[in-house]
């Protein structure tokens, strides 16, 4: 009898180191935890994206009615009776992929792992308030246009994505634009300025600064950034809209530099989080 419990607690001890074994080293991809809880967990975030999407539904009557009324900065000259049209980011816009995130966490992987995978799997569900306000646009006859840093080799599955959940998605001329297709690079200007050859763009979505204007103004240091909030302070609330996304982006990279490359190891970036703190 002894030596059966003998037996009993070498299985347990043998079975509890080897989990220890198989175990993933995920620190790093683990202090976005509360971050990716936010968006997944609080009542908080769903009303903040909601109210984001009902006020900016609120204003589309007066952005229609007024003929001098756009959200593009380089829009200036004869646009008043051009047709009207928003523009809209896609992740963490109008796609909410924090799934993806928590894949990271349990796996300790890091974009771009697994990445092309989730995308591929078009399972994304759409963010609180943003079907109704499209629905809205749409009824208005507002031209929807996706402006997306997703690779143009995603395009088919983000399509999909996009149909699966019922938003508009017009098929007359591409509306969905991508990274890399026809020479787009990440920067986001040469797309809307294309858009605003042909419409009056009302309005803007994006969850990042540069979805509103060029990355080479963005891509500054930390205060710089929020200097280009007060340069802009008419824009936001009417005709630019910021989605909250506390689990990536250009806010991250500005930590760094925005030069990745400059901090290597996970810990140097660590470093720099902490540094920041001061
Ligand atoms: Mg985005």
């Amino acid at each position: 009898m002894k030596s059966l419990r003998h037996i009993f607690l070498y299985c347990l001890i043998f079975f509890n180191d080897a989990s220890f074994a198989i175990e993933v080293e995920n620190s790093y991809q683990k202090q976005s935890l509360l971050a990716v809880l936010f968006k997944r967990t609080s009542a908080e975030y769903k009303a903040n994206t909601f109210q984001i999407y009902s006020s900016a539904k609120g204003n589309i009557d007066k952005a229609l009615a007024d003929k001098s009324w756009t959200a593009l900065l380089n829009q200036k000259e004869n646009y008043q009776n051009l047709p009207p049209a928003i523009i809209l980011d896609i992740d963490e816009t109008v796609l909410d992929n924090s799934e993806h995130q928590v894949r990271s966490i349990k796996n300790g992987t890091s974009y771009p792992i697994g990445w092309k995978e989730w995308v591929s799997e078009e399972s994304a569900g759409a963010l609180p308030g943003v079907k109704e306000y499209l629905s809205y646009a749409d009824a208005k006859g507002i031209k929807i246009f996706y402006v997306t840093n997703r690779t143009h080799d995603l395009e088919e599955y983000t399509r999909n994505n996009i149909k699966s959940l019922e938003l508009p998605l017009d098929n007359d001329i591409d509306v969905l634009l991508m990274k890399n297709e026809k020479g787009w690079t990440s920067d986001k200007t040469s797309r809307r300025d294309l858009i605003s050859k042909d419409y009056r763009v009302i309005q803007i979505f994006g969850d990042q600064l540069d979805d509103f204007m060029p990355s080479q103004d963005t891509a500054t240091t930390i205060n710089n950034r929020k200097m280009l909030i007060d340069n802009h302070s008419n824009m936001w609330g009417e005709k630019w809209y910021m989605l909250i996304n506390p689990m990536y982006g250009e806010w991250e990279e500005a930590l760094y530099e925005h030069c990745w490359s400059c901090f290597p190891e996970e810990s140097d970036r660590v470093s720099q989080r902490l540094k920041a703190l001061e």
